[in-house]
């Protein structure tokens, strides 16, 4: 399983796949052995413009499909993605270093993640509203903005573009996306199934390179109507503001640090279950990850213990591997932040109860990481650490904790576990987040809202308010003469 193969990839340019102009390619790592395994091509502005020239003819294309016709093709796509899951599911782990069976898990929800945006393209309603005049009748006509230039992070390759693509496209948008240099081969078998599934030339598009040069080349560029990006807060504060620069719309997925409030009440084994499988799956490498863990302090100790018993029942390797549990970071340059992250635990006071160090000499593996008694100044509970390390506070009322999860600027997840009805009317009114769980496990379905307050961005990338983010309204008043 170990040695499956993996493909080179290539920009796709008019449902084509293409070498870049300048022959120029990178080379892509797995992060499981630190060696490279293939090579994908760097676009340059030649080949950029070439890409919007399709993602223009795309769009004049696309639109005018029927709404119905534009579900089928979705949905034959996302039963092709569903077909060869396990083969994408293969190549995401060799480039990403996450489990297979959560790499497979991924590619499945992408399937549904586009199967529910194909319907939801059906329902983009407009309305007519009462007119003043009786001879004359008044419409709310709902438009798609036009071609949209998506920028996607390496933690979930397939995941990061569905949401954007899935509403796009059900929209009536084309779709360029600027993929993760690091992980482009399962991206690229993503939209080889709408090519299969036959969208019209043009309408989806895959370019790679430099990061900054592609998107402040995209952004500005007349043909691109929209953008949107997942990833760091500081980039996407730079291409928001590009993007207000130059007028364009902006949905803006950026980081959390995610509270995780376990109550006096609470039922622990649950927590701990449940916030530790969120802490630990994909190596602490999401967005919504649980990352401050404020503990009611009569249960603190009995917590952290539970907490270090699971994070060291995983079974850290090679994701391909039978058994798997943990994977590698996905690039060197996390082990780097992870190690100062602890260092600064350290000198602040915190106890590394267990884990704390990079494991092995090849592959960017980090043991799962539990640190208690951590200090409000320490980094670990300031930034957004993005990696296997769950950093335990205790606390003695409840607003105490709802004061210090709302302490910082971002406002992605939250997480609390409690069976107190009081506490929830707090919880629920009172925590500045955009999505909220209690009692469970993160459950971000297509059909919910998906986007955070603050510094973690604005705009949705679920439920229909994801697809107003690709949509224009246009008021037509007409009369009968
Ligand atoms: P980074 O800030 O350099 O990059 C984050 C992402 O943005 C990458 O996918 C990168 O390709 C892209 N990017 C960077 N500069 C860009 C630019 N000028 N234009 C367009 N895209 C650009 O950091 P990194 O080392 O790749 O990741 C580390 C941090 O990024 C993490 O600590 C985490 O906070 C954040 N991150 C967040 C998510 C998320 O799901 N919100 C995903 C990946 C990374």
């Amino acid at each position: 399983m170990t040695t499956a193969s993996y493909p080179d990839t290539r920009l796709l340019i008019d449902n084509e796949w293409c070498d870049a102009a300048s022959g120029k390619t990178l080379n892509v790592i797995n992060p499981a052995t630190g060696k490279p395994i293939g090579r994908v091509a760097h676009a340059g502005i030649a080949d950029l413009d070439r890409a919007l020239e399709a993602a223009q003819r795309g769009f004049q294309a696309w639109r005018k499909v029927p709404a119905n016709e534009r579900a089928a093709i979705m949905r034959k796509a996302a039963g092709l993605v569903r077909e060869r899951a396990a083969d994408i599911a293969r190549v995401l782990t060799q480039e990403q270093g996450k489990p297979f069976v959560e790499a497979r898990g991924e590619v499945l929800a992408g399937a549904d993640i586009i199967e529910w945006f194909a319907d939801e393209g059906r329902r983009v309603y407009g309305r007519i509203v009462p007119s003043r005049n009786l001879n004359a009748q008044q419409l709310v006509i709902k438009e798609p903005v036009g071609p949209v230039a998506a920028f996607t992070p390496w933690n979930f390759p397939i995941n990061q573009i569905v949401r954007k693509l899935g509403a796009a496209l059900a929209s009536g948008c084309s779709f360029l996306v600027k993929a993760p240099e690091e992980t482009p081969a399962s991206p690229a078998a993503l939209l080889q199934a709408f090519v299969d599934a036959g969208v019209p030339k043009g309408t989806v598009g895959l370019v790679f390179g430099d990061p900054a040069e592609i998107s402040s080349y995209l952004i500005p560029h007349p043909i691109i109507r929209k953008v949107t990006f997942t990833g760091s807060t500081p980039v996407g504060k730079q291409l928001a503001a590009m993007a207000g620069a130059h007028m364009k719309r902006a949905t803006m997925e950026l980081g959390g640090h995610a509270p995780v409030i376990v109550a006096e009440d609470a039922d622990i084994a649950l927590a701990v279950k449940a916030s530790g499988a969120a802490k630990f799956r994909n190596a602490g490498q999401v967005c919504i990850s649980p990352t401050r863990f404020l503990v009611h302090n009569s249960i603190r100790e009995e917590f952290a213990k539970a907490m270090v018993k699971h994070a060291e029942s995983l079974k850290l390797g090679d994701g391909l591997a039978e058994g798997t549990t943990l994977g590698p970071l996905a690039n060197a340059r996390r082990l780097t932040a992870m190690a100062k992250v602890i260092e600064d635990a350290r000198a602040t006071g915190a106890t590394v109860a267990t884990g704390g160090e990079r494991v092995g000499g090849e592959g960017n593996f980090f043991a799962p990481t539990v640190l208690t008694d951590v200090s409000l100044s320490a980094d670990v509970f300031n930034n957004e650490p993005f990696g296997p390390i769950a950093a335990i506070r205790g606390f003695d009322k409840i607003e105490d904790a709802i004061a210090e999860a709302n302490r910082l600027p971002y406002g992605l997840a939250g997480y609390a576990y409690t069976q107190s009805i009081k506490n929830l009317h707090l919880l629920s009114h009172q925590l500045e987040v955009g999505m909220l769980w209690v009692n469970q496990p993160a459950t971000p379905t297509p059909e919910m809202p998906f986007g955070g307050v603050k510094d973690s961005g604005y705009g949705s990338e679920g439920g229909p308010e994801a697809m107003e983010a690709y949509l224009v309204t246009k008021a037509v008043s007409v009369t009968a003469v």
